[in-house]
């Protein structure tokens, strides 16, 4: 009966978003609280199931880089590069993308993340669902969403508070932010830690961001690609914030 009953309306419903408003006007108020309920778990079950983050593969690559590193979609104008610990001691994109659903964001915040040999191998880079799309991130939240709109989010797998990110997670990283810096022309002063950008223990304390930027340009000078001057100039003006142990 009740799915009859909501037949009805939804046909009641229909009707009335073209031409027939007068037989709608004189229906209830429609109880808005059920259908969106019903809108919002609908899709959780295929989503769980759909696998959305890509890996990267060995074989599938272009130019040097895995293949899905390059997204079909016109870039988007990123500015920052902001890196993240997940405060964790396991999990990988497939894992942070249902716990940032359940928190009823869009999907996974994050653009990468980089295992630590749990859920995926160690120092392996996972491609989350919005880079392809070049979408704006869900990582770095402040009053203006700058870091949200134009930065990159990574996040490697650890509690970096209690332990360092491995050795490989380094490697990983350091390779793709000189990837990602080289591509977008950003210069090293604009990879930043999440705790660059407001107050937070991420990317915690064991994470060195400073080595980062240097082991990134080192990679672009071995490489033989011309590090814009800028960005050799924001690698030595490191903010103090960055020079963690
Ligand atoms: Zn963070």
């Amino acid at each position: 009966m009740a799915k009859h009953a909501l037949l009805l309306f939804s046909l009641l419903a229909l009707v009335g978003c073209h031409s027939q408003t007068s037989m709608v006007q004189t229906l209830p108020p429609p109880s808005l609280g059920a259908p969106r309920i019903a809108q919002r778990q609908a899709p959780v079950a295929p989503r769980v199931t759909t696998p959305t983050p890509t890996h990267s593969s060995p074989s599938a690559t272009v130019a040097g880089v895995p293949r899905d590193w390059i997204p079909n979609a016109s870039p988007r104008p990123w500015r920052w590069i902001v890196i993240h610990h997940s405060a964790t001691t396991s999990g990988g994109a497939a894992a942070f993308d249902k716990m940032h659903r359940q928190k009823g964001w869009d999907e996974l915040g994050y653009h990468f993340v980089i295992g630590n040999g749990t859920d995926t191998r160690d120092g392996q880079i996972e491609v989350g669902p919005r880079w392809p799309k070049q979408k704006w991130g869900a990582h770095a939240k402040t009053p203006d969403n700058r870091y949200n709109d134009y930065g990159i989010g990574i996040c490697l797998v650890g509690n970096f508070d209690v332990d360092r990110p491995t050795a490989a997670q380094m490697r990983s990283l350091s390779k793709l932010v000189a990837y990602l810096m080289r591509t977008y022309h950003i210069p090293a002063s604009r990879v930043l830690g999440h705790g660059d950008t407001k107050p937070t223990d991420c990317p915690g304390h064991h994470m060195n961001v400073a080595a980062v930027r240097r082991m990134a340009t080192q990679i672009l000078a071995d490489s033989g690609v011309q590090v814009e001057p800028e960005t050799q100039a924001a690698a030595a003006e490191l903010s103090p914030n960055s020079s963690r142990p």
